[in-house]
């Protein structure tokens, strides 16, 4: 048994009730499981068979990416942490069972750094202060930190003094960026960005591709898992060295990418994001690609101009966000009809609903359901899914 499954009880969070971000940590790790594949049993069976479902091996620390909200109580003690499940009140955190220790780390230091660099934290209800969050991500493969300071204000009294104290504690740290977010917002992030140190991005390493990853584009959490789920994907895929595939909901372009080295002919990827998409085309020429595109924009929009001209797509994966495909997105799917799609869906809910539209509406039948867990303690399960017409 691994050194973190000893230290660790199952429940064992002392704010497991207080937060809710891990809704299934009363429940030994095999029961999670049995859970999550009795969820999409229940709403996919209709569809196919349910592979049982892929366990995480050490499922701890397991989240690159790590967010803490910032406040200061009425004494004027300093507090950073997560937001209460479905609230806007913050739960002090220090160290959590899920997210990366370093990350962790660095916030926990960060917070400590404040008062003696007359720092403050922000208030959302004066609008006045100077820190609302902190976002750290980390390469799990290479050890590159990214640092993204969320503040209200633009002004960052001695920046310079408190980015090299920070980065002498951690050596890690290859980049801090300052977000400027000064809305009345749910959002962590705000439009306006300065680097203070670095490149302003981060690269990590998966399935032997590099991937670069600035602060707001879109990476999968929990790379141990990623490698599995993105295997299983290609593995649906079936390549042929003659296959178009088109990567729809590409991110970064970390599909598209893996799919490209592992024998794709062209690759064609589509995000709406335009921090990902330029991401997305370092990415391809870092890893020496030049059979693949990134376009940026609306999937159902790309694909319903896609599925009008000639040259047809022989494969499409898709990986929408937890809403789901659109309408528009599925029937020109059916229009452009490539002979496989793979579909990679963080919701199991609107998956069924879009396989349900799929199996109404054309002859896509299912052919593989694969679940992988990729948020273990939370309720949150992944599926990858084969399909090609009957
Ligand atoms: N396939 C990638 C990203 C999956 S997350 C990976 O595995 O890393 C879903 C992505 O869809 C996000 O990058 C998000 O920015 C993007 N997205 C959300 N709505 C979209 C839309 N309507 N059209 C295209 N991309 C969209």
């Amino acid at each position: 048994m691994s050194q973190s499954k000893q230290n660790i009880k199952n429940g064992s969070c002392p704010v497991y009730k207080k937060c809710g971000g891990c809704q299934l940590q009363n429940l030994t790790y095999e029961e999670q499981l049995r859970f999550k594949q009795n969820k999409v049993v229940k709403l996919l069976k209709s569809f196919g068979r349910v592979e049982p479902i892929i366990g995480m091996e050490n499922p701890y620390y397991y989240r690159n990416k790590v967010q803490a909200a910032f406040f200061t109580d009425r004494k004027g003690k300093i507090h950073s942490g997560v937001y209460q499940s479905g609230t806007h009140r913050i739960v002090s955190v220090d160290d959590c069972q899920i997210e990366d220790r370093l990350a962790d780390e660095i916030i926990v230091a960060i917070r400590k750094m404040l008062p003696s660099f007359r720092l403050t934290t922000y208030n959302e209800d004066t609008r006045k202060g100077f820190l609302r969050h902190v976002l750290v991500k980390r390469g799990f493969s290479t050890n590159q930190v990214m640092v993204v300071l969320v503040t209200g204000t633009p002004i960052f009294p001695s920046k310079n003094n408190f980015v090299k104290a920070l980065r002498e504690k951690f050596p890690q740290i290859i980049t801090v960026v300052q977000n400027i977010n000064p809305f009345k917002t749910n959002l962590v992030l705000g439009d306006r960005q300065i680097v203070l140190y670095g490149k302003g991005y981060i690269e990590d390493e998966l399935c032997s591709c590099r991937f670069r990853i600035s602060p707001k584009s879109f990476y999968q959490i929990n790379p141990a898992q990623t490698e599995i789920l993105y295997g299983k994907a290609i593995e649906f895929a079936g390549l042929k060295g003659s296959d178009t595939v088109l990567d729809t909901y590409c991110g970064v372009g970390t599909i598209g990418i893996i799919a490209a080295k592992h024998g794709a002919g062209q690759v064609v990827g589509v995000e709406l994001n335009g921090d990902a998409v330029r991401d997305a085309i370092q990415n391809a020429k870092a890893n020496q690609l030049n059979n693949i595109r990134f376009f940026k924009g609306d999937a159902g929009e790309f694909m319903e101009s896609v599925a009008e001209e000639d040259k047809k797509p022989d494969i499409v994966m898709m990986d929408p966000p937890r809403a789901g495909s659109s309408e528009q997105f599925l029937s020109s799917l059916i229009k452009m009809s490539p002979k496989t799609v793979v579909y990679v869906s963080c919701n199991p809910e609107t998956l069924a609903r879009d396989l349900d539209y799929l199996r109404k509406n054309s002859d896509y039948r299912v052919k593989k359901i694969q679940p992988v867990d990729m948020f273990p303690h939370t309720q949150h399960v992944e599926t990858v899914v084969l399909l090609s017409r009957k």
